[in-house]
Order: C-alpha cells, then sequence, then structure tokens
C-alpha cells in the first residue's frame, strides 16, 4: 500500500490568510485609512510585469489600494531612490515594493536600503533582514514567510527536523533559512559551490527549492517521507523541483503553480495591512 500523499495547496492557505484581513481592512475603513501598497516597475521585463499586476489585482480584490510606479528601462539608481523617497514621505503609502531583478545599471542594494523599515513589507532593508534574522521582523521576506505559513497551516512540525534549503539569495535562501533556525530546525544551506548535493538534499526531512532552475531537484534526491517546499516560479509555471518523481518520494509537497506563489502574494497584503494598522 502506497503511503498517502499531501499536497500542501497554496491557494487554501492564502485564502486563509486573506480572510484574517478583511476585518481587519473594513476596521482600518472605520477610521478612514485605506492600506496601500505602492509597487514600482523599473523597464518591462515581461514576467516582471505581469508580478506587478497580480499583486496589483489582489490588492483590489480585498480593498487594499495599490499605486503601481513604472520607470523607464534607463532609470539611474539616484532616480529610482528619489522616487522611493517620494513613497516613504507619503503618508498614504504603507508598503513599498520594489520589483526585481532591477536594470544592470541600477545599485540594487542601495535602492533596497532606501526603502524606509515601516514600509519595508517585503523585507529587503539590512534592518528588515537582521531583524528577521533575530526573530522579531514585523515584515520578513514574503516568499519565506509564506513557506513558513504553509508549513504552519499544516500543522508540519519543525522543530528538530534537518531542512535543507537550496539557494541563498537575500530574499529567499538566506532568510528562510534563518526562519527555520528560529523554530528549532537544524538547517543547511546550500549552493552553486556545495559539493556532493544530492546527497545532502538527501539528509533533509525538509526541503525547500529556491534555486531559480526548472525542475532542479530531482526524485532520487528526496528522502522517503520528506517534505518538499517548491519556492520556483520559472517560464512556463514550472518550479524548482521535479514534481511527479519528488511526489514519489515525499510525504507532502507544494505543486507550482497554486503553491508558495499564491501564499507570498497573501503575506505581502497582510504586511501591507499591519503597515497601516501600526498608524492607528
Ligand atoms: P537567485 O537570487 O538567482 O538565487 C538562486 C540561488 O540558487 C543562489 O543562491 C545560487 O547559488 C543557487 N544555485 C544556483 N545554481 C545552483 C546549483 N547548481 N546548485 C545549488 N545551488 C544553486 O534566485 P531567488 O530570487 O532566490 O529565486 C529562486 C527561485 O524562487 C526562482 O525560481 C524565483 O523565480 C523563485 N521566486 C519565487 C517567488 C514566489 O513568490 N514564489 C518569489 C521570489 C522568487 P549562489 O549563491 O552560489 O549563486
Amino acid at each position: 500500500m502506497t503511503a498517502e500523499k499531501l499536497i500542501l495547496d497554496g491557494n487554501r492557505v492564502a485564502s486563509d490568510i486573506k480572510e484574517t484581513l478583511l476585518g481587519r481592512i473594513n476596521l482600518l475603513s472605520e477610521k478612514r485609512i485605506v492600506p496601500c501598497l505602492a509597487t514600482i516597475l523599473v523597464g518591462d521585463d515581461p514576467s516582471s510585469a505581469t508580478y506587478v499586476r497580480m499583486k496589483g489585482n489582489a490588492c483590489k480584490r480585498l480593498g487594499i489600494q495599490s499605486i503601481r510606479i513604472d520607470l523607464p528601462k534607463n532609470t539611474s539608481t539616484s532616480e529610482l531612490i528619489a522616487a522611493i523617497n517620494k513613497l516613504n514621505a507619503d503618508p498614504n503609502v504603507h508598503g513599498i515594493l520594489l520589483q526585481h531583478p532591477v536594470p544592470n545599471q541600477i545599485d540594487e542594494r542601495a535602492a533596497f536600503e532606501a526603502i524606509s523599515i515601516e514600509k519595508d513589507v517585503d523585507g529587503v532593508t539590512t534592518l528588515g533582514f537582521a531583524q528577521n534574522a533575530f526573530g522579531f521582523a514585523d515584515f520578513p521576506s514574503c516568499t519565506p514567510a509564506a513557506i513558513i505559513a504553509i508549513l504552519d497551516y499544516y500543522n508540519i512540525p519543525i522543530e528538530g527536523k534537518h531542512a535543507v534549503v537550496i539557494g541563498r539569495s537575500p530574499i529567499l535562501g538566506k532568510p528562510v533559512s534563518l526562519m527555520l533556525l528560529n523554530k528549532n530546525a537544524t538547517v543547511t544551506t546550500c549552493h552553486s559551490k556545495t559539493t556532493n548535493l544530492e546527497d545532502v538534499v538527501r539528509l533533509g526531512d525538509i526541503v525547500v527549492a529556491a534555486v531559480g532552475k526548472p525542475k532542479f531537484v530531482q526524485g532520487d534526491w528526496i528522502k522517503p517521507g520528506a517534505i518538499v517546499l517548491d519556492a520556483g516560479y520559472n517560464e512556463g509555471n514550472i518550479g524548482d523541483v521535479d514534481y511527479d518523481n519528488c511526489l514519489k518520494n515525499a510525504s507532502a509537497i507544494t505543486p507550482v503553480p497554486a503553491g508558495v506563489g499564491p501564499v507570498t502574494i497573501a503575506i505581502l497584503l497582510k504586511h501591507t495591512v499591519e503597515a497601516a494598522e501600526k498608524l492607528t
């Protein structure tokens, strides 16, 4: 008999999060506050434009205002920082999201750092990252927070488990490693220079794929019974894990689409509402 597989349904987790926001948004509106997320898109990368549109639509459906700032491809770092500073100073804007990657001529780190901590709803500033590392961030990065929210929603224990994270980017691999560590997992963070990656992944009770390479994680890398969370989102709606083959060994797995992605957006909305609530 084959053990039952749990498909970790991101749409369900996202609906649950959004449901809890409705009453809070109503309470804010009684105080004449409409939560507002500003997204900045530099250039015309089609997938970035799609992400920004999806976020704007999600805001609208929930009664959150969204402002979209479109800047040309040749925008300089100082021009981008000036746009961010304008949003920092606008009392009606509660969250700022700079869609990345930004064009090469821009110093992305400098631009992220310009976002004021009160409006850093995706945990991209050094301070936001550090607060998350210490375990007291108001707004940890949205995708790492989404991964934890999925584990929590399905009551999947983290404490004492060996979590293997593949990827160490400042907005995904590193913060999710720290969040799992703060929840008492034993964490191994892998990257492009990791040797014997497959053997390391085979140790994971929880495997997080954050690589940016379609179907990168193979089925036989997954320890029987492991939990697999696929943060990847590659062209054609393809995740970073080979879903069909990983499903054979995993006891639970997130699909792509409808896994980590919708929860990431729900967390972004939640952070925007919380940023607005802080003003009350
Ligand atoms: P990134 O900045 O490109 O980082 C990729 C990481 O993977 C790096 O740390 C890199 O190692 C590592 N890596 C690359 N090749 C590897 C290999 N052969 N073996 C082991 N590690 C390897 O990407 P990211 O922004 O973290 O995004 C990762 C994925 O998540 C992408 O598919 C992206 O689309 C997706 N994503 C999804 C959401 C969502 O809402 N679902 C949000 C953000 C990102 P080095 O550090 O050594 O280069």
